[in-house]
């Protein structure tokens, strides 16, 4: 018997304006159906405009990206404090196109990780394999290391609050979904690795799949026992879509 409820969050990464901002935060306000948590990640200049059009609302927003430094000479990056200023309840880390395009390393994950912890911002810690690691039959270990890098600097208590999204490099903005079998079966691995360290923990854990997510696919993954809703890139930035993914959980 799981406590965990479906959790459904849409990273628009750097797509719209201020005008879908607002036209597609009006549709998921009047279209979901409450079945499941919902999250958005705007590009961070339109985090205030989410802020003001979804309060009062239960759907939270994040930022995509969050710097472990405190403040100073680093241009182009957003600390925690200006995060929690705006109050985002989440902050994305270590998605694989931070990783790939702007080489972020498993030790500076887990060091964001570690400070939007201390900051009381919810992670959401991406991890995945590329096609090339699926391939040759190290999914597992890339899987392990990227989420034992984390572990050591956090510890497993932390995976209480931290948010796991299992995102295949392979399926991201490609339009091949893992199957629902495929994708669970890696999903059963992380939680496994985490119920090592402690099973109560690993239990709660609500571990995401991410990876073209359509309203079509949406309720076979969210029906897999290991997996507790999604990550969703393109289908987030298409209104009835991304209702529909989220009023698909049971
Ligand atoms: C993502 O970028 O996190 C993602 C899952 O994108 P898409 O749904 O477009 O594959």
């Amino acid at each position: 018997m799981t406590t965990r409820r479906t959790l459904v969050a849409a990273n628009w990464k750097m797509n719209g304006n201020k005008e879908t901002v607002a036209s597609l935060l009006t549709a998921f306000k009047s279209g979901m159906n409450g079945s499941s948590d919902v999250a958005v990640f705007p590009p961070a200049l339109y985090v205030a405009q989410a802020a003001e059009l979804l309060k009062d609302t239960d759907i939270a927003y994040g930022v995509q990206n969050v710097s472990a430094e405190a403040s100073g000479a680093f241009t182009g990056e957003l600390s925690l404090s200006m995060v929690k200023e705006f109050d985002c309840q989440y902050a994305l880390i270590g998605h694989s196109e931070r990783r790939e395009l702007f080489g972020e390393t498993d030790a500076q994950i887990a060091q964001k990780v570690k400070a939007t912890l201390e900051s009381g911002v919810i992670p959401m810690l991406c991890i995945g394999e590329t096609l090339a690691q699926r391939e040759s039959g190290v999914t597992e270990d890339v899987v392990r290391t990227q989420i034992q890098a984390v572990l050591d600097a956090v510890g497993i208590a932390a995976f209480d609050t931290i948010v796991v999204a299992y995102e295949p490099v392979w399926a991201i903005g490609t339009g091949k979904t893992a199957s629902p079998e495929q994708a669970q079966e890696v999903h059963a691995f992380i939680r496994g690795m985490l119920a090592a360290e402690d099973a109560a923990v690993a239990a709660k854990t609500r571990i995401l799949y991410g990876g073209s997510v359509k309203a079509a696919s949406a309720e076979a993954l969210f029906g897999q026992p290991d997996i507790d809703g999604g990550l969703v890139g393109g289908a987030s930035l298409i209104a009835d879509e991304f209702v529909a993914i989220c009023n698909a959980a049971k």
